[in-house]
């Protein structure tokens, strides 16, 4: 059985003050049936990782050399000293904005899980290719790509977030039917590359416009294994009508 697993995506939100209060009223009141976790930016991390008890605390990025000259960046030994122990990896903002492509995203997976860190690997669609068809030759060359090179006991700790671009943000989720097709292509994809084991410990998660009032469908379905939230995971209430809606 997969455990579900829901994790909020700050992105460049909150300040270590603001981390520390958001952990401290929702801490408590998570329950067992989900594995629960916020990534959060840098800065936070260590406040974060003292602070939680039961969340998960994700970082939203990392590079995937150990150490050298990469002004700016952060490393996978830095993160793991601060207790982070998840890592987001090639989420569409990175791909769009910061030039993150397969082959990094490749690389800095495996490098995370060296360093036995989850990494939550995000794949999914632009708008153009939701609608010329083009979902599944997208999503599989991202799962192949991404996951390159490792080993199926690897694969199986992982997780993948599958995200279309054009419901991040925008408050156009994609249907439940929509989510669970593409998380069914990314299992699929999973299972030729890395076998049956692989294939059904991988959890994938939805993610794009996910909210308290939707979250209940996405979870029924059966390769949605949690969901990878924005927006709704900043504000406490919410996060908490989330945990109660999974509960
Ligand atoms: P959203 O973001 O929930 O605000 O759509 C999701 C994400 O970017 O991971």
């Amino acid at each position: 059985m997969r455990k579900p697993i829901i994790v909020g995506n700050w992105k460049m939100n909150k300040t270590c003050k603001e981390t520390v209060e958001f952990i401290n009223a929702v801490d408590g009141e998570l329950n067992d049936t989900c594995t629960y976790g916020v990534a959060v930016p840098f800065t936070a991390l260590k406040d974060a990782t003292a602070t939680a008890k039961n969340l998960i605390i994700a970082a939203e990025n990392c590079h995937f050399e150990e150490s050298g000259a990469y002004t700016g960046e952060v490393s996978i030994p830095m993160l793991k000293e601060l207790g982070v122990t998840h890592c987001i990896v090639g989420h569409s903002e990175r791909r769009q904005m910061f030039a993150e492509t397969d082959e990094t995203v490749n690389k800095k997976v495996r490098k995370l899980i060296e360093n036995d860190i989850t990494p939550i690997m995000c794949v999914g669609e632009t708008l153009e290719e939701f609608e010329a068809g083009a979902t599944e030759t997208k999503v599989r060359k991202q799962v192949a790509e991404g996951l390159k090179d490792m080993c199926p006991k690897c694969v199986a700790k992982m997780v993948i977030a599958y995200e279309p671009i054009w419901a991040i943000g925008t408050g156009k989720s994609a249907t439940k039917e929509i989510a669970e097709s593409s998380c069914a292509i990314v299992r699929d994809e999973v299972r030729k590359l890395y076998g049956d084991e692989a294939a059904e410990s991988i959890r994938i998660q939805y993610g794009g416009s996910v909210k308290p009032e939707n979250i209940k469908e996405y979870m029924a379905m059966e390769d949605i294994d949690g969901a990878l939230i924005g927006g709704a995971s900043l504000k406490v209430d919410s996060f908490k009508a989330i945990v109660e809606a999974t509960k």
